[in-house]
C-alpha cells in the first residue's frame, strides 16, 4: 500500500517501535509500561500526553492476557485517544471556489504542500487554481509558478514584497470568472512577532471572505514533523493569531518523530489533514488514524 510505503521510509516509524515491544508479556506491569513511555517519548508525543496515554492503557486493561490482544488494545487506547468522530470533514464551498489558505513559517514546506495539493485536487476531478502569495520568501513565487505549470493549472502571481492579500483578491476573482473548484493559496507567514502575523492573517482571511462568501473554507497549518515538539509551541502562535482548521505535517519520510501526531492533538485539538512523505507532488496522503496505527501490527 502506498501509504504504508511511504511510512516505511522513515527512519524508525512509530509503528516499528511499538513493534519492537518485547513480546516477553507478564501482564501490563511496570515494565511494559515503561517500555510504552519510552517509545512514546522517542517518538516525540511529548511527556503531558504520554504520561495521559500510558494512564488510559494501564487503567482499562485487566482483560489483556497474552501480547497480541495487548498490540489490539494498545492500538484501541490510542484510536480513542485520537477521537477522529470529533473531526468534521475537509469543507467544500458547493456554491463557487473553495479556498485553502496555507499558513506556517518558512522552511515548513508550505509551497511543496501546495503543489502537492494541487496535484491531489487534479486527480480527483476538481478545477484547480493557485495563488503564489509568499511575497516575502525569496523564491517562493517561482516555485509554486514552476510547480503550476508543470501540472497545468493557473497560478496567480504577486510580486516580491508585495501584500499577500492584493494577490488573494485578484486570485478570488480570477477563481469566480472561470468556475475553479478548489484555489489553493500559498501565503506568507512572518513570524517575526505576533501582532504583526496576526494583523497579516486576519487582512488575508478578511479580503478572501470579502470576495468569496464562507471563505476561506480551510486554513491549514502546516508544521514540520522533525521539528517535533517546537513546532508544536510554534503552532499555538499561530491558532492564537487565526482560525485554523487543520494540520498539515511535512517530512513524515525523513523523521522519528511521527508520534507528534498524537501531540497535536492532544495540545491543539485539530484533525490532521495530510501528512507529507517527501517532496515530489505525489508525496502527499490523507492521514488516515487506521493507516496509521496499521504499522504497529504490520
Ligand atoms: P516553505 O518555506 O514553507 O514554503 O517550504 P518549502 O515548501 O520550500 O519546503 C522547504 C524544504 O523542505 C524544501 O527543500 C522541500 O523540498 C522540503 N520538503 C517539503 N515537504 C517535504 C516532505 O514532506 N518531505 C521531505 N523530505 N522534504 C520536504
Amino acid at each position: 500500500d502506498k501509504y504504508l510505503s511511504g511510512l516505511d521510509r522513515s527512519k524508525k516509524s512509530f509503528g516499528d517501535r511499538m513493534r519492537a515491544l518485547s513480546n516477553n508479556f507478564h501482564g501490563i506491569d511496570d515494565d511494559l509500561l515503561e517500555q510504552i513511555m519510552v517509545i512514546l517519548l522517542e517518538s516525540d508525543v511529548g511527556i503531558h500526553t504520554a504520561q495521559k496515554i500510558v494512564d488510559a492503557f494501564e487503567s482499562n486493561g485487566k482483560h489483556v492476557k497474552d501480547y497480541d490482544s495487548m498490540l489490539d488494545y494498545l492500538i484501541s487506547i490510542l484510536y480513542d485517544f485520537y477521537d477522529e468522530s470529533s473531526d468534521e470533514p475537509i469543507k467544500i464551498n458547493e456554491e463557487g471556489p473553495t479556498v485553502i489558505l496555507m499558513v506556517g513559517v518558512n522552511g515548513s514546506g508550505k509551497t511543496t504542500t501546495s503543489a502537492k495539493l494541487i496535484q491531489y485536487y487534479k486527480e480527483q476531478g476538481k478545477k484547480v487554481a493557485v495563488a503564489a502569495a509568499d511575497t516575502f520568501r525569496a523564491g517562493a513565487i517561482d516555485q509554486i509558478d514552476t510547480w503550476a505549470n508543470r501540472l497545468g493549472v493557473p497560478c496567480i502571481k504577486g510580486k516580491m514584497n508585495q501584500d499577500p492579500s492584493s494577490v488573494l483578491v485578484d486570485a478570488c476573482r480570477y477563481a469566480k470568472e472561470n468556475d475553479v473548484d478548489i484555489l489553493i493559496c500559498d501565503t506568507a507567514g512572518r513570524l517575526q512577532n505576533k501582532t504583526n502575523l496576526m494583523n497579516e492573517l486576519s487582512k488575508m482571511h478578511r479580503v478572501v471572505q470579502r470576495e468569496i462568501e464562507g471563505a476561506p473554507q480551510e486554513v491549514w497549518l502546516v508544521l514540520d514533523a522533525t521539528t517535533g515538539q517546537n513546532g508544536i509551541s510554534q503552532a499555538k502562535v499561530f491558532l492564537e493569531a487565526t482560525d485554523v482548521t487543520g494540520i498539515v505535517l511535512t517530512k513524515m519520510d525523513g523523521t522519528a518523530k511521527g508520534g507528534v501526531v498524537l501531540a497535536i492533538r492532544d495540545l491543539l485539538h485539530l484533525p490532521v489533514r495530510f501528512l507529507g512523505l517527501g517532496e515530489k507532488p505525489a508525496d502527499l496522503r490523507p492521514f488516515d488514524i487506521n493507516a496509521f496505527l496499521m504499522g504497529i501490527t504490520k
